[in-house]
């Protein structure tokens, strides 16, 4: 910087000289002489000026530092560097302003540091956040409004508020109302694309109108979409099958119905049942289940003529209806064969794990209006129908008649019920004895289930056993009946030194219920009874479906001291080879041999072949339902070991069969009467 003033010490010098140059004058002369006066007053007056021009250069020489520093400062500041402290050391004036403009620096700083962070909350937000002017006029967005928009922060500004909804929720979209609700709504990307978002708005309250502005936040729900998609999918149709689950296809069935109502037209229910399909399930897997039902769906949908709409009713049931069939004329000749085309698609092989495979289905077919009004109707008659096609062995179809429904309604009764026999105590085991023809006493007895259904009578378990198998029931009504004759047993033990061997009827789906044996051994060893005081009768037809997977059971049950019975004998194809792999001891002949005994040369040839087959063998054979004395006598001729049946009485109840243990205990025999007739030939 140039220097205006000479330097400090040349103006004391020069001071200090016209300071003595004027005293000098004023002494040595005249102090009335006007020219030193003169003199002496100039000098005196440039000492003045050199003294003031000496002061300003010392003060000036300590102000331009700090002023200085206050200057860098200011600039800093004013740049937006916040971070040194404004430092002059000063108690005047400048040391107050230098304390001003710190405290400024911090305030500007404090604010800097909040602003920067409420960015950056606001950028690393998920939901997008759009700031409009009160008239919604888009003023900031944050990065996640960008990113959703697929547009820059500087394409968004300006634009309406409004132009970001996407049609046709714009024409719904009112500013006012949606900054102060939430809503569901979608955004449309600059590239055109659809954004369902949940859109909250509020309103920005400020004292400056310039601030005063709205704010919305919008959160992305295409994710929270697609899964209210697929719930909705979900609960309409079966996610194996991909076809109408039973609520979608009765609510299909119901449109169709009040179609054909209004246009005077009718509609077929074809009400379809896979046969045999819980063997596939229990020998194969759930797997192998699953598959089947996907390829016999699949099939159902190929052969299914146009319009027709298919549906998985439950686990193995289908349905399909056919719309617009004329009023007029008897369509079951035409329908029938499109049911016995499905029939012989369905009856298709297929391969399941290296397996090749047949599956059967069992149809029933029901017309609206002609067989039922509405939907409910219509399907219970196409099931009626169904189970109709069903008791006929399977592998066919059958048109509703009117029959069909009362044995349809009382069956679903029954099911009901079932489910609460056992709480409600409603089973009953009673014994028929087993009398071995040798020496003519009580061996042992069959325990036969009885359901005594309060208004109902007793129910045969040929009514309801299947029906315990159908609806799952049937292991915990087995496990019931095996507690209640272990717990007779064990009170008759306590008259009767050996009651016998007592045989208990066993459901092949029970013997396959995992778990069979554990609860069996459990039962046994609860009631304190040994299990080789009893026998299981399987019937042979149960045995000879799929030996395979039932031969290590039997073999398990036989490791336990069971004793193995082959129920129903005679009523089955089983080979010869076949039952000597088995380990049963005991062959029942079916009663339906014993029935034209001794007459029928049939009959009597079966029977006398069915005994020597179980003598050759090694096996005991068991006649069932012998109800005269003429058929004993034939039976104890041809070395039959044992003999039940009417003949000896109606199956009876746990104490009166202990009655008859106990006067045989005491020598008096029973039967005596049936086998003095037997041998006199009455
Ligand atoms: P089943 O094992 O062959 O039992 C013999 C059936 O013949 C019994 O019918 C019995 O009452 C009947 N019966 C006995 N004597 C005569 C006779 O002289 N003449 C005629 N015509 N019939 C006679 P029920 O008690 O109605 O049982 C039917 C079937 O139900 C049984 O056939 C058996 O397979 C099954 N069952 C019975 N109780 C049970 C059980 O606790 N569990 C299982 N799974 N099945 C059972
Ligand atoms: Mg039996
Ligand atoms: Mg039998």
């Amino acid at each position: 910087m140039a220097r205006r003033f000479p330097p400090r010490h040349v103006l004391i010098a020069a001071a200090l000289a016209a300071l003595v140059l004027a005293g000098g004058a004023l002494l040595a002369l005249e102090p009335e002489a006007p020219v030193p006066r003169l003199l002496a007053a100039i000098a005196l007056g440039l000492a003045m000026l050199a003294l003031g021009a000496l002061l300003l250069a010392t003060l000036r020489h300590r102000l331009r530092p700090p002023i200085a520093r206050l200057i860098h400062s200011a600039e800093r500041i004013s740049h937006g560097d916040y971070s040194g402290a404004v430092a002059v050391r000063a108690q005047d004036e400048l040391g107050e302003l230098a304390s001003a403009l710190d405290r400024m620096r911090q305030t500007l700083r404090q604010t800097t540091i909040t602003r920067d962070y409420l960015e950056r909350v606001l950028n690393s937000m998920n939901d997008a956040v759009i700031v409009t002017t009160a008239d919604g006029r888009i003023r900031q967005v944050n990065e996640a409004a960008n990113r959703m928009l697929g547009a820059g922060a500087d394409e968004l500004a300006g634009r309406e508020m409004t132009s970001l909804v996407a049609e046709p929720e714009r024409a719904a979209f009112v500013l006012e109302l949606a900054a102060s609700e939430t809503r569901e709504t979608a955004l449309v990307t600059k590239g055109g694309e659809r954004v369902p978002v949940s859109l909250s708005g509020s309103v920005l309250e400020e004292t400056d109108p310039e601030s005063r502005g709205l704010i919305f936040v919008a959160r992305n729900i295409t994710e929270k979409r697609r899964a209210e998609q697929r719930i909705r999918y979900l609960a309409r149709y079966d996610a194996l099958t991909k076809l109408p689950n039973r609520m979608q296809f009765q609510h299909l069935l119901q449109q169709a119905i009040a179609r054909a109502r209004r246009e005077g037209s009718s509609l077929a229910l074809l009400y379809l049942d896979l046969d045999r399909f819980k063997d596939i399930n229990d020998t194969l897997g759930h797997a192998a289940g699953d598959r089947a039902l996907e390829v016999l769906s699949e099939r159902l949908a190929h052969i299914a003529p146009h319009g027709a709409v298919a549906g998985r009713l439950a686990g193995d049931e289908f349905g399909l209806f056919l719309e617009n069939l004329p009023r007029d004329g008897d369509r079951r000749a035409q329908l029938g064969v499109l049911a016995r085309r499905l029939l012989d698609d369905m009856g298709r092989a297929f391969h399941l794990q290296d397996t090749e495979l047949f599956l059967t289905a069992s149809v029933g077919i029901a017309f609206c209006p002609q067989d039922a009004p509405d939907t409910i109707d219509l399907i219970r008659a196409a099931d009626a129908a169904m189970y109709h096609s069903k008791q006929s062995g399977g592998n066919t179809y059958a048109c509703y008649s009117p029959a069909m429904s009362a044995a349809s309604v009382e069956r679903l009764m029954l099911k009901g019920k079932l489910r609460r026999a056992i709480e409600r105590d409603e089973f009953l085991v009673l014994y028929q004895p087993k009398i071995r023809l040798a020496d003519e006493r009580i061996a042992g007895a069959e325990a036969l289930l009885r359901w005594r259904l309060p208004g109902h009578g007793d129910i045969a378990p040929a009514q309801f056993i299947p029906l315990a198998e159908e609806s799952d029931l049937i292991s915990p009504v087995g496990e019931w009946v095996l507690r209640r004759v272990c717990a007779d047993y064990a009170i008759w033990r306590r008259t009767v030194p050996d009651p016998g061997r007592i045989s208990i009827n066993l459901s092949l789906k029970q013997l396959r219920h995992a778990g069979f044996l554990t609860r069996c051994r459990s039962v046994f060893s609860q009631a304190g009874v040994a299990p080789g005081n009893f026998e299981l009768e399987i019937t042979e037809t149960t045995l000879m479906n799929d030996a395979q997977t039932t031969l290590p059971l039997l073999r398990e049950l036989e490791a336990m001291d069971i004793h193995l019975s082959i129920d129903d004998f005679g009523t089955g194809y089983s080979s010869l080879a076949a039952l000597q792999q088995l380990p049963v001891e005991t062959l029942k002949m079916d009663q339906s041999f014993v029935k034209g005994l001794p007459t029928s040369k049939a009959d009597a040839t079966l029977a006398k072949t069915i005994i020597d087959m179980g003598q050759s063998l090694g096996l005991e054979v068991v006649a069932e339902g012998v109800e005269s004395a003429a058929q004993l006598a034939f039976l104890k001729e041809h070395g039959c070991d044992y003999a039940q049946g009417r003949l000896f009485g109606e199956p009876i109840s746990a104490p009166a069969f202990l009655a008859c243990l106990d006067a045989q205990r005491r020598g008096i025999h029973p039967f005596t009467r049936q086998f003095a007739a037997a041998r006199s030939g009455a």
